[in-house]
């Protein structure tokens, strides 16, 4: 009983179907801390789905996705001859972003499955437009599965997205399926009316897994509580307390990714105006926490420890009971939970 995530099953499985359904040749991103839910919960939920790929960030990350999901795993971070971890299987489709890649792992497994990556204004991984010719005379006996490219969340992505299509078209590349990222479901429409010979797959992580955020309910329990008097000295720190209150401790620390900082959503800017008119905690050095009590965002108390917080709950507020669950703000790409119930 900690730092938990419920999930509303019915509900939430409700929403991946009809994003499936929704999204043609949909190819879930699973990778990182499984978007909060965790890999292996995700590749098990693909396979439900009927999912023919999913989409995994490392090298790392591909013996457990080939154990959890029958189907073909696809690596996001282009492959580098100096990967030690580099898993070469049937299953298996890299992705190859510089010529000189290419001809090194056409040298190293002739016949692996790959994709090609244009390198986009995200300016993270892959080929550059005038570079198409070079990589295709590279591909030795490599099997090319398709083209990808990652495009920003903003800006002219759309645009990108057209012409790398059309540069895709007029290359050498033997490649019709074009792997996509962060397009709407009107663009991706768009994108197919006018390049009708491709095939688009968009892959998706963040609206897929975290798209009905009503069914996710993350919980922190109160482990222990102490009554503190003003100027009473707590924590590694030693940190005076400003006032009367009561000290919180709630699972839930850095080790599930709670940092000193609340993640933005609910730090507003008038969220923290309204706090520091409230006390001053601020420029006191006090940081406000990602924990909800009795209707407030609180202060931490001293930074999150490992496996726990300290939170300061003022003698004004009603503190709430050990073993009492409270309401936490989570990024859910950071957040490790102690346990993911599927309710
Ligand atoms: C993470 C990632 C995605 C998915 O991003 P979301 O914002 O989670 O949908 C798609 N393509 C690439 C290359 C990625 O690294």
């Amino acid at each position: 009983m900690g730092f938990e995530l419920d999930v509303d099953a019915t509900r939430w499985r409700h929403g991946l179907t009809a994003k499936v359904e929704s999204t043609t040749g949909l190819v879930p991103v699973i990778k990182g801390n499984g978007y909060g839910l965790g890999r292996d919960l995700l590749a098990a939920e693909a396979g439900r789905l009927g999912l023919d790929t999913i989409a995994v960030g490392t090298y790392s990350e591909v013996p457990g996705a080939l154990a959890a999901f029958t189907g073909d795993v696809m690596v996001l971070t282009p492959w580098r001859p100096f990967f030690s971890d580099a898993v070469l299987d049937d299953r298996v489709i890299h992705t190859l972003g510089r010529v000189d890649d290419i001809a090194a792992l056409a040298a190293a497994a002739p016949g692996a499955r790959i994709l090609l990556e244009g390198e986009t204004s995200m300016a993270r991984h892959g080929l550059d437009r005038h570079e198409l010719a070079a990589a295709v005379a590279a591909l030795g006996d490599l099997t090319v599965e398709g083209f990808a490219i990652h495009l920003p969340m903003q800006g002219s992505n759309f645009a990108e997205a057209q012409s790398w299509a059309a540069a895709l078209e007029a290359s050498q590349v033997e490649a019709t399926t074009l792997y996509v990222s962060h397009l709407t479901p009107a663009e991706l429409t768009a994108l197919r009316t006018h390049r009708p010979q491709l095939e688009i797959r968009p892959r998706i992580g963040t609206s897929l897994w975290l798209g009905d955020l009503g069914a996710l309910s993350v919980r922190a329990t109160v482990i222990d509580s102490h009554l503190v008097a003003r100027g009473e000295h707590i924590g590694y720190r030693q940190k005076p307390m400003p006032r009367d209150g009561t000290l919180l401790v709630i699972s839930g620390g850095t080790s599930h990714g709670i940092g000193l900082e609340a993640p933005k959503a609910t730090s507003g800017v008038v969220q923290r105006g309204k706090s520091l008119a409230k006390g001053g905690l601020e420029a006191a050095g006090f940081s406000l926490s990602p924990f909800t009590i009795d209707g407030k965002q609180r202060w931490f108390a001293e930074p999150p420890h490992m496996q726990a917080s300290m939170i300061f709950l003022p003698a004004s507020a009603t503190a709430p009971e050990v073993g009492d669950s409270v309401d936490v703000a989570v990024r859910f790409t950071t957040a490790t939970f102690d346990a993911v119930n599927l309710r």
